[in-house]
């Protein structure tokens, strides 16, 4: 019965490909643009590492870099000082360095992907180098095709 079982298989891992893109997983889908990146830093080489406190209260982990000046400051399920150095500043893109090094825009509510944005890409980039000591794997993006000018050869008689 190698077939049927086969069979079988594949449509759980059908049935299960569907639950991982559906809403039941709480997956959001990353912004792939935003109006706010205007006031980012202009330079996103030296900021500081994943392991610097909370500028205010010193949580030592999880915290957010403000990428607009590079403040560190703790989730809002710790004191919620990102947050309110938004509400302050109007600095409202920061990048997460808990494990996804993720980049939320507090104004689109919305996470952002930094790997397809070009103003967030060397900040993410240098931030994977951080916290995982080497650059971040390659991800394949679609482009859309190009025609093959083939017939461009001129050489001959
Ligand atoms: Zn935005
Ligand atoms: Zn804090
Ligand atoms: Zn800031």
């Amino acid at each position: 019965m190698a077939t049927s079982s086969s069979t079988q298989l594949e449509i759980l891992l059908g049935e299960e490909d569907d639950l991982l893109l559906g809403a039941e997983s709480g997956w959001v889908e990353a912004r792939t643009s935003c109006d706010h990146l205007s006031s980012l830093s202009s330079d996103p080489l030296h900021i500081p590492t994943p392991h610097t406190p909370c500028n205010r209260c010193h949580h030592p982990s999880e915290n957010w870099l403000c990428l607009c000046c590079k403040d560190v400051l703790c989730s809002r399920f710790v004191n919620k000082h990102m947050l309110q150095h938004f509400q302050q500043s109007n600095h409202s893109v920061a990048l997460s360095y808990s494990s996804d090094l993720s980049v939320w825009c507090f104004v689109c509510e919305a996470y952002l992907d930094a790997q397809v944005i070009p103003q967030l890409r060397s900040v993410h980039e240098i931030a994977y180098i951080l916290k995982f000591g080497q650059a971040p794997p390659v991800r394949t993006v679609e482009f859309p095709k190009v025609e093959d000018n083939q017939a461009d050869d001129t050489s001959g008689s």
